[in-house]
């Protein structure tokens, strides 16, 4: 099936012109499927036939709900989705004073070898289409019945190792002729792509960048992130600063605290050093920890004592809440489990 949420507005009018039909019947898809309509029999402004066309060859969107977990605390709600081809991705609902966010994957799986997360232990299986990132948003909003104004791509995966689908997906979610999300609503997540976070900032300079650190020095960097022994330390921060440079906006660097390999006071005091004179923003989070590596978190109370300690210091600092921890298990653990 051809996944009309995969076509930008341009190839969706290609597409209709390859069917003999007049350009503005692609706007009138376009229209129907951001405003969330689920087949099209609801796209009442199409003729019958060339509707029975499209339901032969297209579908509105490709994912089939297989697991919903709702959070009886505080609106969290986790989702795991199949694939057309049987992989399966996992995406989450978050409920702020603020609005909604949506925490979408990027591909099936990771090659990143991260040691503290679960989203890679089986390995890379594909990259998800654009057509896919925009399902996820879409199906959990019709799904669910609320607005979504905020969306996290720090589900499974590596964003910027499936840059191009990741830029369509932005691209598409934007189009004011569909869905037209504001790019500053989004926030993407990098382990540490350093051409790619260039790339980025160009590309584009108004959605917010988050850079995976979890450590100051090279030796522990590299133990847990593997991606530190192509781009170090030293090459992440300059790219950082390169960053801020080109859009003018600042970095948030995340930072899991893990017991005994980077929670201790020189690790903080170094942290601290690094980041100084910065346009940039530390996001502690706890550790979910994962039975499959054995490692342990700080805790929140140690997480509140080094913000505490970076704040007094002058770096803007907040501790991750945990939301839905009657259904928490960490990012990837549903997949896994599935
Ligand atoms: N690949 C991207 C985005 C996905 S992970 C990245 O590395 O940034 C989103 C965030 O969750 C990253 O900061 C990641 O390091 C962190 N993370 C992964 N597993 C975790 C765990 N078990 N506990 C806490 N944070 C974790």
């Amino acid at each position: 099936m051809i996944d009309l949420r995969n076509f930008t507005l341009a190839e969706l009018q290609d597409f209709v012109a390859d069917m003999g039909q007049p350009e503005f019947r692609a706007k009138q898809i376009y229209n129907w499927i951001y405003r969330g309509v689920k087949s099209f029999r609801e796209m009442k402004n199409l003729p019958e036939a060339f509707l029975n066309e499209l339901e032969k060859k297209c579908s509105p969107g490709t994912l089939t709900l297989e697991k919903r977990q709702m959070s009886k605390e505080d609106g969290t709600q986790k989702f795991l989705f199949v694939l057309e081809d049987g992989h399966k991705v996992e995406s989450v609902f978050m409920k702020y004073k603020y609005g909604n966010s949506v925490c979408i994957s990027s591909q099936a799986g990771c090659r990143m070898g991260c040691k503290f997360c679960a989203s890679g232990l089986l390995g890379l299986a594909r990259n998800l289409t654009a057509g896919e990132l925009v399902s996820q948003v879409m199906d959990i909003e019709n799904i669910t019945g609320e607005r979504v104004s905020r969306v996290v791509v720090m589900g499974t995966g590596e964003p910027f190792d499936n840059y191009e689908n990741l830029s369509k997906f932005l691209s598409i979610m934007n189009d004011s002729n569909g869905r037209n999300m504001g790019m500053r609503n989004f926030t993407v997540s990098t382990c540490g792509l350093v051409p790619e976070i260039e790339k980025f900032a160009k590309d584009f300079p108004q959605v917010n960048l988050a850079i995976s650190l979890h450590a100051v020095s090279d030796d522990i960097r590299s133990e847990i992130m593997p991606v530190n022994n192509r781009y170090n330390i030293s090459e992440l921060m300059a790219q950082a600063k390169k960053y801020t440079e080109i859009t003018h906006r600042r970095v948030t660097f995340e930072f899991a605290l893990i017991k005994g390999i980077n929670d201790d006071e020189d690790t903080v005091k170094a942290l601290e050093k690094l980041v100084s004179g910065m346009l940039c923003h530390i996001n502690l989070i706890p550790l979910n920890e994962v039975s499959e590596n054995g490692l342990k978190t700080a805790g929140r109370s140690r997480g509140l004592e080094i913000c505490g300690y970076l704040e007094r210091h002058g770096i803007p600092c907040t501790v991750r809440r945990q939301l839905g921890a009657d259904i928490s298990g960490a990012c990837g653990q549903l997949r896994l489990d599935s």
